[in-house]
């Protein structure tokens, strides 16, 4: 057992309004700059929707990621070591700022300066970047707009997956955001892509940070980045990626995101694991057991055989203390209600998620209640206007078991807590309700 320190983050997507404070905070603190226009460290997107960049979640067109070869070993799907570095000269799996979406201003001045017409003035969108009218056809939240039963199928391929299993009529169309930082990975696709290896993982809390330095443009790591989350900056030329906000975690303050987030839905918290073990959890065979390989990586931080280790492996008194009060283990490991997003690219991401409870469609049509209120959730976890299946494709590689058990604990403890503060006899025989 080699015992390592992670800083983790846990969102409950439940909470999330989608009012893009912390994606804006993020911004001003770390990308206001010339050649991040187009930067989100932290995105909120749209869900079911194209994502941010679009389609960034289809790899077999971007190459992110990693996947096992013949033998079984872990093999980035960017391709061999010589692909990727004749790659270098023309790379083929890049998105260009139309994936990203072109950042526009508008063109005031017109405004300002027409003449006394009959018909009101317009400001015509401006790029950004090339300072041009821009054709604003798509942004990354387009999809607010455009929901609908069957025409979200074509603009979400998850969706699309599972357009035989699920209803998708209008009455049935759902909607939830998902937040979205680099998954600071404990196995990361993007530093094994990248050739002058100036990506590298801090030993002492595991933050992914590029090497600003080392970097010499490449771009092969936003190719090797199957969640699409390093930036080229095209003024300095050099690759750019959120920092978990290490200059602030380091003194002991929040990340941006998590102090202004305005639905307080992001927990943050120190994971002990053990990194021997790492490299076989992310190759099982079987994608849906790739979550609870990444879970079994975890280590208990209150078993005294990994106190010891830790403390041998120098890991600090209050980095333990820190592991054991952890809200993000009790979520993960304890709760079992937060889950990681795409377990099948293999790189074992440590920013996991609650999946949202929605109400359940048929026990709503029939009473007007909660499904809780009714009694009959637990029955009817099939039956909620979020499909189980959408969410099993985001969050356990498919495997529709964990993302069942997480929800029926939620709802369990939402009834739980529903029955205290009206004053009620909570009924303790409802799974999740107690524990
Ligand atoms: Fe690297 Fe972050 Fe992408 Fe993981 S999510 S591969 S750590 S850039
Ligand atoms: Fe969601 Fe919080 Fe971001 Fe608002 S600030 S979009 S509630 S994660």
């Amino acid at each position: 057992m080699r015992v390592m320190a992670q800083l983790a983050m846990v969102m409950n997507l439940d909470k999330c309004i989608g009012c893009h404070t912390c994606s804006v905070t993020c911004k001003q603190a770390w990308t206001n700059r010339g050649g991040t226009e187009y930067v989100w460290f932290n995105n909120v997107e749209t869900r079911p929707g194209q994502g941010y960049p679009r389609q960034y979640q289809d790899q077999e067109k971007w190459k992110g990621g990693w996947t096992l070869n013949r033998r079984g070993r872990l093999t980035l799907k960017s391709g061999s070591r010589m692909k990727r570095l004749l790659n270098i000269f023309a790379n083929p799996d890049l998105p260009t700022v139309s994936d990203y979406y072109d950042p526009w201003s508008y063109d005031y001045d017109t405004l300002l300066s027409a003449p006394a017409v009959d018909t009101t003035p317009v400001a015509r969108p401006k790029s950004l970047i090339t300072g041009e009218d821009t054709k604003v056809t798509w942004g990354a939240n387009w999809d607010d707009d455009l929901g609908s039963g069957p025409e979200q199928v074509g603009r979400d391929p998850l969706l699309a997956r599972l357009s035989d299993q699920v209803k998708l009529e209008f009455e049935q169309t759902f909607m939830f955001y998902l937040p979205r930082i680099c998954e600071h990975c404990l196995n990361p696709s993007c530093g094994a892509s990248c050739p002058s290896g100036a990506i590298y993982k801090r030993a002492e809390d595991g933050i992914v940070l590029v090497d600003q330095d080392k970097c010499r443009g490449w771009r092969q790591c936003i190719t090797g980045c199957p969640y699409k989350k390093i930036y080229f900056n095209h003024k300095t030329g050099k690759a750019e990626k959120c920092t978990f906000c290490y200059p602030r975690v380091e003194v002991g303050i929040p990340t941006v995101c998590s102090e202004t987030c305005v639905g307080r839905l992001r927990y943050i918290g120190v994971m002990l694991y053990d990194a021997d073990a790492v490299l076989e959890a992310a190759s099982v065979t079987d994608p849906e057991q790739l979550y609870p390989s990444q879970l079994a990586v975890f280590l208990n931080p209150h078993d005294p055989r990994v106190i010891t280790e830790a403390e041998r492996a120098g890991i600090s008194p209050e980095w333990i203390a820190a592991a054991q009060d952890s809200p993000v283990y009790k979520l993960i490991v304890d709760y079992k209600i937060a889950l990681p997003l795409h377990p099948e690219y293999r790189t074992m991401p440590m920013v996991w998620y609650v999946p949202p409870l929605s109400p359940v469609v048929d026990v709503l049509a029939e009473t007007g209640h909660d499904g809780e209120d009714a009694g009959n959730l637990f029955g009817a976890i099939d039956s909620l206007r979020i499909p189980v299946e959408y969410l099993a494709e985001l969050f356990t590689a498919g495997d529709i078991g964990p993302v069942r058990a997480a929800l029926q604990r939620l709802a369990g403890m939402r009834s739980f807590m529903r029955s205290i503060n009206l004053g009620q006899e909570p009924d303790l025989t409802i799974p999740g309700a107690v524990g």
